[in-house]
């Protein structure tokens, strides 16, 4: 059955042409006709007419033929709705046939024609025919005898001859094209890019500019042109130009194609047509500024004049499409919000951390794992934070290769270019430290096997690396490649910085960040954060000095040796709070009391126990003891947090007296904001709040200063939540720790989901890891529950997230449809958080 020519829409600057029934090639290309460039008769084909030649309906080509008039070449495009979901290859000269051949050849030259007639045959044999692409390949000379050859082959493998009729021609390549769209590759690779499934194909058939022809007739030849560079974003003109030439050949031509501007690099297309290429700088300028986009155009010169054949959006890097929307915003093009959202959120940790060049990703890899922490880095290999320092110390950057990493390892952390780790996922120790270092970091890398005593990692292929070896983790990506990749650096540049403070004016939601140390709080404040959400102070505990005296503390018997430990604690605290403070001037600073289990803080090994021993002058066979008794089998549900608070509450005290001598010595620009971590009832809350009030007023005496604190609870206990109406009127914040609310919700250990995450998403038991994007229906509901009930137990009662998810976008949008006051995350996510969240409100 036919169907008749209403499908078909010549495109005109009127036609009712739209992205969503024909595509994004159609839709542009009116644009481009509404602007007057000179593009080639087009005509449009829906979505809906695409789907019925597919299902086998019979387009009728003649009168689509009808609407070129006389007998030209045509070609026919793709049009899908987003042009990343691709669509079959472009099918040029369609209507080639001996009686064209014959009429061109006196018009362009015998060799023109001779070239047209063989690649069409080559195009509809492989393409439309699918024929063996190696019986069709291009003969190095063109004459009619190749022809005749080429019919021949098609002739004998198709057994009919090679089709003269256009219309049949054009049937054929239109109703390739459309089952191609719904093969199964095809659709599997667009899905993959987010295409729906029921993504519809347009095409687009055009009248040909002919890019081939005799000298005589005047310059012919094709090229594409674009107006910025694709990796900078910064203005310049870039293409390729090839004399006798069609489709895209400048680009991948090896010889003969000319850059385009006059720069000294040899001939250019502005000496050899500088009309044409004012014109095209014309067009460029014209569809800047009312496509409002930086195109590339795809362009024919026939006989001397310019056709544009189409024009796609420049294909960018993250750190281009910022710069790119920017300057768009800067020229009063688009309005700043739009350039707000024109940013991909997450793209931009492209710019903050280096990145290994996507031209340089031939190096082998050695290991895949989860991609837990952005940025890459290139050094050489050590399995213990031991290693790392002393390779630190002598300035050699290096990768820390461990199966898991534990507070322990903080100091070796620190000293690394980048983590690998076998176990873990996004939530695990060594994800979450590495992201507030802006460390590269890969976790749950299960194919690798590393053997500690003899220093070796096995990879995936068998092959076994050494302790020195030189390799690249790309935390990014979550691989691990073998020697050294080339990187890109960071791109902190004018045009970041602008498009996040247009960000800021729009945003609704605060956006602080979860940082532990003065370097996480400089970073905080490089990205503006508007204050510290999260300052976890165990890792306070981690140097060489404080460590032992933390041991000593945990091993006194009395309360008097105890509290002289915990004395010489203080001091280090202080100093630690007050220069938070000062780094974080005028902003607020949330520090959370000691969180983990007691046991985290002493050794595991043989020689780490004998090295205890010695130190505290006690026998090992003591120090082993008490290290067995502090052990529990659950340490993540055991003594920890506030639990601590209560069973030792010395520590507490202390920590507190610190935050507030700290208040006092940095003046009255502060407001500390004080943290109970693992609340799950009112009374743990009302125990502690007791004596931090009174530890407040005894500075308060001693000191003769005044100064206000805020006392708040960490919702991380689907009881604090359920209970948050009889928290809150003790607390003045309540902070979701959605990491462990998370890991007790589901009753998934945060520190080896890693191991199965990969199945459970793959088979979509979880859309994603809901430690990465916040479960919206289970951990959801308490935040809402937890949020809603605390409100009516203090309406004034400040809410935020400061857990991991506090800088996914998604999550963001959760908190901020809940009412939250902020969200708190990683210092390098801040920009991230600052950019989603402005979206959110635009
Ligand atoms: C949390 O649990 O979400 C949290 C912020 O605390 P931590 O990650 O230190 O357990
Ligand atoms: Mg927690």
């Amino acid at each position: 059955k036919h169907f008749d020519i209403s499908e078909f829409t010549p495109i005109t600057p009127t036609a009712p042409i739209s992205v969503g029934a024909h595509g994004g090639r159609a839709k542009c290309l009116q644009r481009l006709i509404r602007l007057d460039l000179p593009v080639p008769r087009t005509v449009a084909l829906s979505f809906s007419a695409v789907r019925s030649i597919a299902a086998g309906q019979d387009p009728d080509t003649a009168a689509l033929l009808a609407e070129f008039g006389e007998g030209p070449l045509i070609s026919v495009r793709p049009s899908s709705e987003d042009p990343d979901w691709g669509g079959p290859g472009a099918i040029l000269n369609i209507g080639m046939n001996d009686a064209q051949h014959k009429t061109l050849a006196h018009k362009l030259g015998q060799p023109a024609a001779d070239a047209l007639y063989l690649r069409f045959i080559q195009a509809y044999a492989v393409h439309v025919a699918r024929l063996d692409p190696d019986m069709f390949e291009l003969p190095q000379t063109s004459d009619r005898s190749a022809i005749d050859m080429m019919l021949h082959d098609f002739e004998s493998e198709m057994e009919e001859p090679f089709p003269q009729d256009p219309a049949r021609q054009l049937a054929d390549v239109l109703r390739s094209m459309a089952r191609a769209w719904e093969g199964p590759s095809a659709r599997l690779l667009r899905q993959g890019k987010g295409a729906p499934a029921d993504a519809g194909l347009g095409l687009v058939v055009q009248e040909m500019a002919i890019g081939v022809g005799n000298s005589g007739i005047g310059e012919c030849g094709s090229g594409v042109i674009q107006f910025v560079d694709g990796d900078t974003g910064l203005p310049q003109i870039t293409g390729r130009y090839l004399s006798q030439s069609q489709g895209r050949e400048a680009l991948v031509a090896e010889e003969g194609a000319i850059y385009l501007t006059r720069d000294g690099r040899g001939p250019s297309l502005e000496e050899l047509c500088p009309e044409v290429f004012e014109d095209l700088k014309r067009y460029g300028d014209l569809s800047r500024a009312r496509l409002r986009e930086e195109m590339q155009i795809e362009f024919t010169i026939e006989a001397g004049n310019l056709y544009v054949l189409d024009a796609v959006r420049v294909a960018r890097t993250a750190r281009a499409g910022v710069r790119i929307a920017v300057a768009l915003a800067a020229s009063g093009i688009i309005p700043e919000a739009e350039a707000v959202l024109r940013v991909e959120p997450r793209a931009l940790s492209e710019l903050l951390h280096r990145q290994v060049d996507p031209a340089d990703r031939r190096t082998a890899v050695i290991a895949r794992g989860i991609a837990a922490s952005p940025g890459a880095a290139t050094g050489r290999l050590v399995f213990s934070s031991r290693a790392a320092q002393t390779a630190a110390a002598r300035e050699e950057p290096c990768i820390l290769v461990r199966r898991e990493t534990t507070p322990g390892d903080v100091r070796g952390m620190h000293a690394s270019v980048g983590v690998l780790t076998e176990k873990g996922g996004v939530t695990s120790h060594a994800a979450v430290i590495a992201r507030g270092l802006g460390l590269p970091c890969v976790v749950g890398a299960s194919s690798l096997a590393i053997d500690r005593r003899k220093r070796t990692l096995t990879a995936e292929d068998g092959r076994i690396f050494h302790e020195g070896d030189t390799v690249t983790l790309d935390g990014t990506t979550g691989v691990v490649r073998e020697g050294a990749a080339r990187l890109l650096e960071p791109a902190l540049d004018d045009a970041f910085r602008t498009l996040l403070s247009w960000a800021d004016e729009l945003r609704d939601i605060g956006v602080r960040a979860n940082a532990d140390t003065p370097a996480e709080a400089k970073v905080a404040r490089a990205f503006d954060a508007e204050g510290i959400g999260l300052c976890r102070t165990e890792h306070m505990f981690f140097d060489e000095n404080r460590l032992s005296v933390m041991r000593e503390m945990i091993f006194t018997d009395s309360p008097e040796d105890r509290a002289a430990a915990l004395d010489r604690l203080l001091p280090m605290q202080r100093a630690d709070f007050r220069e938070l403070f000062e780094i974080m001037r005028g902003l607020p600073v949330c520090i959370r009391l000691l969180d983990p289990p007691l046991h985290e803080f002493l050794p595991q090994s043989r020689d780490g126990l004998h090295d205890l021993a010695e130190a505290l002058d006690l026998p090992v066979s003591k120090v082993t003891a008490r290290v067995e008794a502090l052990s529990e089998f659950n340490p993540m549900l055991g003594m920890r947090g506030v639990r601590l608070g209560i069973a030792v509450p010395e520590i507490y005290d202390m920590q507190a007296r610190a935050i507030f001598e700290a208040t006092v010595e940095a003046g009255q620009s502060v407001t500390p904001e004080v943290m109970l971590p693992l609340v799950s009832a009112r009374r743990e809350v009302e125990l502690v709040k007791a004596r931090i009030d009174a530890v407040a007023a005894a500075v308060k005496a001693e000191t003769g200063a005044d100064f206000d604190y805020r006392l708040g609870v960490m919702v991380e206990t689907p009881r604090a939540a359920l209970r948050a109406e009889e928290i809150a009127p003790h607390s003045a914040f309540l902070s979701f720790g959605t990491n462990d609310l998370t890991q007790m919700t589901y009753g998934l250990s945060r520190d080896d989901a890693g191991r199965f995450m990969g199945a459970y998403v793959s088979q979509g038991v979880f859309v994603e890891d809901p430690f990465l994007r916040l479960d919206v229906e289970g951990v959801g509901e308490l935040l809402t529950v937890g949020a809603e009930r605390g409100r009516r137990g203090h309406p004034d009662i400040v809410l935020s997230v400061c857990g991991e998810h506090g800088g996914d976008p998604d999550s963001i949008a959760f908190c901020r449809a809940a009412g939250f006051d902020y969200v708190s995350c990683s210092p390098f996510r801040v920009p991230l958080a600052r950019l989603a969240a402005a979206q959110l409100a635009i």
